[in-house]
């Protein structure tokens, strides 16, 4: 049997590489020679057991790889395409979620790095039909960024249902959050305030084009932005506090959203009477469909969103968590599965 080197969560909630066998492939699989994987915060919370143990589990849901192989039946994708393992592996297919555009919510679904074998590995066994295509002007590195950070904030954005010209608060500048920024500006043409508690965060913000800084630490954010625009139209929240969700339901102006993206495992306060007379709205949103990462992927190709990566061995999976947690990377750490 085949072996693969894989990033593995282990029991006593570290990540280490093991040898792993590689099965042969079912009808409707692909086998990917993975190329690159980014490393997403969800990453660090399933090696923490922050949603329960699955301790053994390859993980990685930004993988990017190259068709190798599939099996006889597969017509979706063929041998020398590039294509993704997303957090969003698989769907039944024909549940009330999966047929009405909102198949991440298949109480089915099987997920990359958590449930199923993820992308962390030099082969990865792919349900072909739901790994997308990556276009041929988008670098893998940068792919690999978007089938994670990239999707979900794209997906989150279009669900804080803005118009062009209107104000987006966004909280959290990191992996997720810089891309969050780039769509914002550069696909949905919306102005932007960027909330982190991290300096570093925010110069990086201000590069990528925010238009108002916020750091938490030294200003009252709601204060500050209903003062400023009047309270923004909506808000997405990739930060891992509390704290992050609260204010952004304060600074965000009557009949505005709340985007929940961001998964601290704590609850966030709501008023009641906030909810109710200022008509908020607060909804999750959870990836993206196979149809929201081809978009996304696009805008990559077109140059519009351009994630900022960094390209580290496998060796280095548990320094990058730690990075992570100390809040000193800017970008993406993408992990290199072809050195
Ligand atoms: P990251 O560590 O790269 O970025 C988190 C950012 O939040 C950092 O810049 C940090 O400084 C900032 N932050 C921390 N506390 C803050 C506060 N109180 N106020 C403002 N900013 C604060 O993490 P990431 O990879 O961008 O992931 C962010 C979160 O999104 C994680 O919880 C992850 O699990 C989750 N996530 C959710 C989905 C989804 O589908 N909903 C998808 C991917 C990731
Ligand atoms: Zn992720
Ligand atoms: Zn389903």
């Amino acid at each position: 049997m085949q072996k693969t080197r894989a990033i593995v969560a282990t029991s006593d909630r570290t990540a280490e590489v093991q040898e792993k066998e590689l099965r042969p492939l079912k009808p409707g699989e692909a086998l990917l020679k993975m190329i690159c994987c980014g490393v997403c915060h969800t990453d660090l919370h399933v090696k923490n057991a922050d949603f329960g143990d699955v301790s053994g589990i390859v993980l990685g849901h930004e993988g990017i790889g190259e068709v190798v192989e599939i099996a006889e039946d597969v017509t979706s994708l063929k041998v020398g395409d590039r294509a993704s393992v997303a957090w969003f592996f698989e769907g039944c297919g024909h549940c009330e979620y999966c047929t009405t555009g909102r198949e991440t919510l298949c109480r089915e679904v099987k997920n990359s790095g958590y449930t199923v074998d993820g992308g962390m590995s030099e082969y990865c066994i792919v349900t072909a039909d739901y790994s997308v295509r990556v276009p041929e002007k988008l670098g893998s590195p940068e792919a690999s960024s978007i089938t994670c950070a990239g999707v979900t904030t794209y997906k989150a954005i279009k669900e804080a249902k803005l118009l062009p010209g209107e104000w987006i608060l966004i909280s959290g500048l990191g992996g997720l959050g810089n891309l969050a920024l780039q769509y914002a500006k550069n696909v949905f043409n919306l102005k932007v305030i960027a909330v982190d508690i991290n300096d570093g965060q925010l110069d990086f913000a201000k590069k990528h084009g925010a238009d108002l800084l916020i750091n938490p630490l030294n200003e009252d954010v709601a204060k500050v932005v209903q003062e400023k625009t009047g309270g923004a139209h909506a808000a997405v929240v990739t930060a891992v506090a509390k704290s992050a969700f609260n204010q952004s339901v304060d600074a965000i102006r009557a009949g505005g959203r709340v985007v929940a993206v961001g998964l601290p495992t704590e609850s966030m306060d709501l008023s009641i009477p906030r909810l109710v007379l200022d008509g908020i709205i607060v909804v999750g949103s959870l990836v993206g469909t196979r149809q929201d990462l081809a978009e996304a992927f696009q805008a990559g190709a077109e140059g519009l969103v351009v994630p900022q990566c960094e390209v580290r061995p496998m060796e280095d999976i548990n320094d990058i968590f730690e990075e992570m947690e100390e809040g000193t990377i800017r970008g993406r750490m993408v992990i290199d599965l072809r050195s």
